[in-house]
């Protein structure tokens, strides 16, 4: 028996219609017969005839890995990335974030923890490059008005 999500998944992509049923069964990570059984009972009107599984489908993950839209990572979805972004843009995490090498406070499989970290560095590469900006447009800042200065006394016949 298939999971649920992965019926829907394969009911969704024979309405799209984009695909043929091999190429679903592929790209889905299941058996012909089972996306064929599908397609019978979409046609039929929804009238279950479970479609026997096969015995590499039983211990197949839930749902396989996807492009997420939000990184362009090959993820489970929900992607953990996108959901730490999401996260941190909102100040949720801030307090585990605080110190310099604050604890994490999330139980995080190493593989998610690394991906973890570099966001937390990118985070802090991009807070570092904004306050340099900010000091740039600072000093520009004030180029301009030593210039403007500096041409109020030339106009005025002020010595400089
Ligand atoms: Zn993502």
């Amino acid at each position: 028996m298939l999971h649920p999500a992965l019926v829907k998944r394969i009911e969704r992509n024979l309405a799209e219609g984009q695909l043929t049923q091999r190429e679903i069964a592929q790209k889905l990570g299941v058996g012909r017969g089972s996306v064929l059984a599908i397609a019978k009972r979409r046609r039929s009107g929804g009238q279950c005839s479970n479609p026997m599984p096969e015995p590499h489908e039983v211990e197949k993950p839930i749902e396989p890995a996807e492009w997420c839209p939000g990184c362009r990572a090959m993820v489970q979805m929900p992607c953990l990335l996108c959901t730490l972004r999401h996260a941190l843009a909102n100040g949720w995490l801030k307090r585990s974030l605080s110190g310099h090498d604050a604890p994490l406070r999330l139980d995080l499989k190493p593989t998610h923890r690394k991906r973890y970290e570099q966001v937390v560095a990118r985070r802090k590469a991009e807070a570092a490059l904004q306050t340099e900006k900010k000091q740039q447009r600072r000093n520009r800042a004030e180029d301009k008005r030593r210039r403007v200065r500096a041409a109020e006394r030339m106009a005025t016949g002020q010595p400089s």
